[in-house]
């Protein structure tokens, strides 16, 4: 993949950063909107409960209130049945006092509800008035009397009545009974004896003017408390299961949001880390493996760079970077690998000469200057390999030690040079007359060595002869036109060096030399 591949991701950094912040903000809006929402979900329904309690308890109220006004129209006709009976001018309205204070009457009403055994409290007995005005006492006589007090047993056989008092005109006690829980009347001065000033009151006989100035009737509130109270225990069993229903509720939206928000989030990281692969770690990773070519030093299996990466951020001044560097390695592995083509093609040439100056030193220090044949040196390095060969393999060769004869007349007649050519002349021959593999070489002065590989002493002395025949018939150039030469020939024994053998040559040479020149004989 090219860093061209890489270049199209970079305008999406930008992106992701975006995509990111949005995600994280989503992530918070969404978070405080359920928080909100959870929170008015719950204030709503609390609102619904009280309001759903209200409208019970207003219910509740009017049923009591109807409860106890169907309660008082009861009394209101029984008390209508009473006044009828004492036929008393009837101007009688019913009212309901339930703010009992201190007053005179308010003291009745409590040491009336003591009478009773249960003496919890005075809030259970509701104080029913009756005004009953110019009640006339013509009317209220002992017949009336007992006609009140039936009437009054009667309406005490009534279960909601506890207690009737009747008051004069002056709201003095007139008559009063009360009943007990066992269902026993009982006369109010009786129940009233600790109460001197009404005992003595009571006691009183019945005067000519007085007249009946009111009946209260205590009656027992215990049904309409009761009802009161289931409305209450109503009221407060609604209350705690709509408590249970709002915690429920609240309970199972925040369950539900809390999945929601999980199931969101987990998404929003899905879908980052995509984003962060795709743009980020995608990109880094081809980063990585170009890298890595380039430490392999297989950089160059990387495309060319393209310098338009137009990624702002940090990975996109890497990847620019990167290309830049890329560019700077080829770059300078071009100019190095032309300055080593360079140098290789230097070295060459170099090497080229080297050679050819190493080929004419060798030449030099194996050729004799004057006949350009092999020297001393040269044919030192041939005896011996010819001696190595000869230990070896018991290969046979022999040597030709020539001496030119007279030669110091040569000179001494033509002149030092005309010696020279005769010497060049000499070397000619020799390596003409002698065959490919017999190795030819000046061993000093006027005196030459021929090496015969494989060449038996009696070969060795044919072919010298015929070298003899040829020089001796050769015409010379400038200087004496006949010049001869006498040969020493040796063949190899076992145990022989180069000394032994040169020796025995230089023997034979000695003797060719003393039995008249022009001449060749092997050493025996
Ligand atoms: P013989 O027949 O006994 O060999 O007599 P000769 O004169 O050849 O032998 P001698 O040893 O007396 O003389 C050899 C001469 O060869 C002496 C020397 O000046 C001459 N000479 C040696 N090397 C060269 C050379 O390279 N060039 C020339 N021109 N003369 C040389
Ligand atoms: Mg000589
Ligand atoms: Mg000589």
């Amino acid at each position: 993949m090219s860093l061209h591949t890489l270049s199209f991701l970079s305008p999406r950094s930008l992106n992701f950063r975006l995509i990111a912040s949005f995600f994280s903000i989503l992530l918070l809006i969404f978070s405080i909107g359920n928080v909100i929402t959870i929170q008015l979900a719950r204030e709503q329904l609390y609102q619904q409960r009280d309001a759903q309690i209200a409208a019970q308890r207003e219910t509740f109220r009017i049923e009591i209130e109807q409860a106890e006004q169907h309660l008082i129209a009861d009394l209101q006709a029984q008390l209508a049945i009473i006044t009828k009976a004492v036929r008393g001018p009837l101007q009688n309205h019913v009212s309901v006092v339930r703010d009992v204070g201190e007053s005179a009457e308010a003291q009745i009403v409590r040491q009336f509800a003591d009478c009773l055994r249960n003496t919890e409290t005075s809030r259970i007995y509701s104080c029913l008035k009756v005004h009953a005005h110019h009640f006339s006492l013509d009317s209220i006589d002992l017949t009336n009397h007992l006609m009140i007090k039936t009437s009054i047993e009667l309406l005490l056989s009534r279960e909601e009545l506890v207690a009737v008092e009747v008051l004069d005109w002056e709201d003095q006690l007139f008559a009063g009974y009360a009943l007990d829980r066992d269902g026993i009347l009982h006369p109010l001065r009786q129940r009233f004896a600790s109460q001197r000033q009404i005992l003595r009151r009571l006691e009183q006989p019945v005067v000519e003017d007085d007249y009946l100035g009111r009946v209260i009737f205590h009656y027992h509130t215990e049904t309409i408390d009761a009802q009161s109270r289931r409305a209450e225990e109503s009221i407060a069993q609604f209350i705690e299961y709509s408590d249970r229903s709002a915690v429920t509720a609240t309970h199972q939206i925040t369950q539900t949001r809390l999945i929601e928000g999980v199931i969101f989030f987990v998404l929003s990281l899905l879908a980052i880390s995509i984003i962060t692969l795709v743009t980020i770690i995608r990109p880094l990773t081809q980063l990585t493996r170009h890298a890595e070519y380039i430490a392999q030093g297989d950089w160059h299996v990387i495309q060319a760079c393209d310098a338009s990466v137009q990624r702002r951020d940090e990975l996109g001044i890497l990847i620019r970077t990167f290309n830049l560097m890329l560019e700077t390695i080829r770059t300078t592995h071009q100019e190095l690998k032309n300055a080593n083509t360079c140098l290789e093609q230097k070295v060459k040439e170099r090497t080229r000469e080297l050679e050819e100056k190493n080929q004419q030193l060798e030449r030099l220090s194996s050729t004799d200057g004057l006949t350009q044949i092999s020297n001393r040196v040269k044919l030192d390095e041939q005896f011996r390999e010819q001696l190595q060969l000869a230990q070896r393999y018991d290969a046979v060769f022999s040597i030709l030690l020539c001496d030119v004869d007279f030669f110091k007349r040569i000179n001494d007649t033509y002149g030092h040079q005309s010696g020279d050519l005769v010497l060049i002349e000499m070397a000619q021959l020799l390596q003409q007359e002698m065959r490919q593999t017999d190795h030819v070489g000046r061993w000093g002065g006027e005196e030459f060595l021929v090496i015969l590989p494989e060449t038996s002493l009696t070969d060795a002395l044919a072919l010298a002869e015929r070298l003899r025949c040829t020089i001796a018939n050769h015409t010379f150039p400038g200087g004496p036109t006949s010049v001869t030469i006498s040969a020493g020939l040796s063949s190899y024994q076992i145990g022989d060096t180069q000394e032994t053998m040169v020796e025995r040559a230089d023997q034979a040479l000695y003797r060719a030399k003393s039995e008249g020149r022009n001449r060749v004989l092997a050493y025996s």
